[in-house]
């Protein structure tokens, strides 16, 4: 059922036990929201356990608050299960099925399914992050530095530092207030930007990889971890933006084989619809950030996927 974000403030407010959460291949939205969230529901004397089926990658152990995520590792009873930035429940994987619950959906994809029993969807939010700190006005907490800071890397790194199209005018204003409340933007992005020497040695096979199809509209590169399966602890977010950038680009896309033989794939576009083309793999997104996995292995999943966005960009007139 659809509710009213005073509605979800007011079932915060009676749950006792609860339990929160947020996508798989989690980042900075859903992490930034599950902590931001869970601080001064657990500062009230409630039971609050922050469960998250995959590995925290190493740029965002700086969150304060990140030791405190686990893995579902057994059942467990709450009140209330709070999925945070996911639009679907399989995006949540094993939390799904091990915590019995009355589910609660706070999100902000327009491609949600739904599926929740209780939800507040702002398609307009350009971060999860937005509506945390909009629902923590409305409940009169006061947010702390550590809170600001998990808010503020929320909401930054879903709009590209308030560079993407979905950054508005209260966006900025949000950022403002978090930097009012003690979020320091520069340590934040210089936490982020900082990675690890092996990260930098698979941008440059990443660039390698780099293919250019339809006439120099479509660009794709592809992420190979050298010991051949996922590295977990690492983030290849920020990858997808080189083709991306490339002059006369409309759609960009990365591929990366997944351990198990399917191949996680991000799109990114500059004026159509990507949102459309994860929804036909089964994934989602937003109109100009979307994802999926394929089940198939990388070179099935290329050339699908590739044969779909070329139509995509068809059927846009582009
Ligand atoms: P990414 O390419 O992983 O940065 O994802 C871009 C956007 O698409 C983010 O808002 C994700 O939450 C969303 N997204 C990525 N993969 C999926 C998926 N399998 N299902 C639904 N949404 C997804
Ligand atoms: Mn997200
Ligand atoms: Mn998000």
């Amino acid at each position: 059922m659809e509710i009213s974000l005073r509605r979800v403030a007011q079932m915060l407010g009676e749950a006792e036990k609860l339990v929160i959460t947020g996508h798989i291949h989690p980042d900075g939205d859903s992490l930034g929201s599950m902590l931001a969230l869970y601080a001064p529901l657990a500062a009230q004397g409630k039971q609050v356990t922050l469960l998250l089926d995959d590995e925290l990658p190493a740029v965002y152990r700086f969150l304060p608050g990140a030791e405190l995520i686990r893995r579902p590792a057994g059942p467990v009873a709450a009140d209330l299960l709070v999925v945070l930035d996911a639009s679907d429940a399989d995006r949540i994987a094993g939390v799904d099925a091990a915590v019995r619950a009355t589910v609660l959906n706070i999100d902000h994809h327009i491609s949600n399914t739904k599926f929740a029993d209780f939800w507040y969807i702002d398609s307009q939010a350009a971060a999860t992050g937005e509506i945390v700190l909009e629902l923590l006005h409305l409940m009169k907490i006061p947010v702390t530095a550590d809170m600001a800071t998990n808010l503020y890397t929320a909401i930054a790194t879903d709009c590209g530092f308030f560079r993407y199209a979905n950054a508005t005018a209260t966006t900025l204003r949000h950022a403002a207030d978090l930097m009012d409340s003690g979020a320091q933007p520069h340590i934040i992005a210089e936490q982020l930007e900082t990675k690890p020497l092996d990260s930098i040695m698979t941008l440059r096979s990443v660039l390698d990889s780099l293919e250019i199809h339809a006439g120099g509209r479509i660009a794709a590169v592809t992420v190979e971890f050298e010991n051949g399966g996922d590295s977990a602890a690492d983030t290849t977010e920020g990858y997808i933006n080189y083709p991306r950038n490339i002059e006369g680009v409309e759609i960009a896309i990365m591929f990366k084989p997944e351990g198990d033989g399917a191949t996680r794939v991000s799109f990114r576009s500059r004026r159509c619809d990507v949102s459309r083309l994860a929804l036909a793999f089964g994934g989602g997104g937003h109109a100009r950030a979307a994802g999926c996995t394929v089940a198939s292995g990388l070179a099935a999943a290329k050339k699908e996927v590739l044969r779909a966005a070329e139509r995509l960009l068809a059927e846009s007139g582009l």
